[in-house]
């Protein structure tokens, strides 16, 4: 017990140090969770020494015959989770899995299509500075007056350019996506139709928002979002796909594929099949409504796209004077984290912006519900209105710190 701190009391204390700021801080930031302590065992587990370049049955090091096991359940349990006929288990990130998608369907100066990062799509489907933006013409699709998906602009911008892949997912979105009606289009212009559900994909599998695995020609996710595993990726795929993913996964962009962290996907995506992570998602999405609904009906801050659909939304802070740079700011000394956010055609440079995201599934995994949803909502909102007012952030804190001792993470 307690080795680390015998040989490495400097790690020790920084590591104590988060364990003690996720347990004491209401966590708000829509793409993080916290992991059972069975993930966490798995990862922590003898299997990060083990080399297994390949995959089940075709490796490229002996003694593979136990990691074997557990990487096919976890592929197994994950084409049952949503339905897949094949899926590739190792991509080391969202990012990661990401880029085998464009390795294995495009060549560098195609044209792939995809949200624009500045209405809610993420950086890996097709930002400049990004490999996707650097190596590939970019089209990018984005929202309408009613900051919901402009999807007749969507399909006249794919009939002009007849895009090599269509990207539909995000990371700042609110509400359903009609991933239908991305897959007609994307048949009719010849285009590979991927989906991107790194948020959703808890949400996906309890059920509660559309499954995009019977439209897509190939689907990726991160793991350690709603659907509360380890940090990592994943690729669900058509069959007739399959050699083409798993080849730029490895050999094309990993090398011998994280074991222990595939051994903790595979309990997350357990856990993930379970009535009771159903429920957990059910609360996460009642929880977002009830925040949404607080902030804009009684406290006067807007939420774009005017409502929310899944984990998360975000919150226009122009109504109170305040950037979204500030927000995360004083929200952080009131001990609620938050990530600013650019929201639509915002005024403000990136590193600023005039929005803050906010996602419930951290704070519902600790077990709060509406009645604590409720409250979190007037605490962002007693900070938005005083930022600087020292009174009111130690009054906040006191609450935030009460609540967080009512529902601990871990335990003490
Ligand atoms: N895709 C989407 C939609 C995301 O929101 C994210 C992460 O924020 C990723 C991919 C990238 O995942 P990772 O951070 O694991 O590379």
């Amino acid at each position: 017990q307690n080795v680390l701190s015998k040989v490495d009391s400097e790690l020790f204390a920084a590591v104590s140090a988060e364990n003690k700021r996720q347990e004491d801080h209401i966590e708000l930031i829509a793409s993080e969770n916290y992991v059972s302590c069975a993930v966490m065992e798995a990862q922590g587990s003898q299997l990060t020494n083990k080399y297994a370049e390949g995959y089940p049955g075709k490796r490229y090091y002996g003694g593979c015959e136990h990691v074997d096991v557990v990487e096919q359940i976890a592929i197994d349990r994950l084409k049952k989770l949503f339905g897949a006929d094949c899926a590739n288990v190792q991509p080391n990130s969202g990012s990661q899995a990401n880029q085998a998608v464009l390795m294995a369907f495009a060549k560098p100066g195609d044209t792939i299509m995809g949200m624009s990062l500045a209405e809610g799509g993420h950086l890996t489907h097709g930002m400049p500075l990004n490999l996707s933006g650097k190596w590939f013409n970019v089209v990018s699709y984005g929202l309408n007056e009613k900051e919901e998906i402009d999807y007749d602009a969507m399909e006249a911008l794919a009939r002009e350019h007849k895009p090599r892949i269509i990207v539909a997912g995000a990371s700042a979105y609110a509400l359903r996506i009609d991933f239908e009606r991305f897959a007609k289009i994307a048949k009719e212009v010849g285009a590979i139709f991927w989906v991107d559900m790194a948020h959703y994909a808890g949400l996906i599998a309890a059920g509660i928002y559309p499954n995009p695995v019977p439209h897509a020609d190939v689907v990726t996710s991160t793991t350690h979002k709603t659907l509360r595993g380890p940090r990592g990726g994943v690729i669900l795929m058509r069959a007739e796909h399959e050699k083409a993913i798993n080849s730029a996964i490895f050999p094309g962009l990993q090398g011998g594929p994280l074991m222990h962290v595939i051994a903790a996907k595979a309990v997350a995506f357990k856990e993930a099949a379970t009535p009771e992570f159903r429920k957990y998602q059910e609360q996460v999405v009642a929880n977002a409504r009830v925040m949404a609904r607080v902030l804009s009906e009684q406290r006067g801050l807007r939420i774009v796209s005017s409502r929310t659909e899944s984990h998360l939304f975000l919150l226009d802070l122009r109504p109170k004077n305040i950037t979204g740079k500030a927000a995360e700011a004083a929200l952080g000394k009131a001990h609620i984290t938050v990530n600013k956010n650019a929201i639509p055609k915002d005024p403000e440079k990136p590193f600023v912006t005039s929005g803050i995201r906010i996602g419930s599934p951290a704070m519902t995994t600790r077990g709060f519900t509406e009645i604590e949803a409720e409250r979190v909502a007037h605490l962002i909102a007693d900070v938005l209105d005083a930022p600087e007012d020292e009174a009111v952030l130690a009054k906040v804190r006191e609450e935030v710190s009460a609540l967080c001792k009512k529902f601990p993470v871990y335990g003490a």
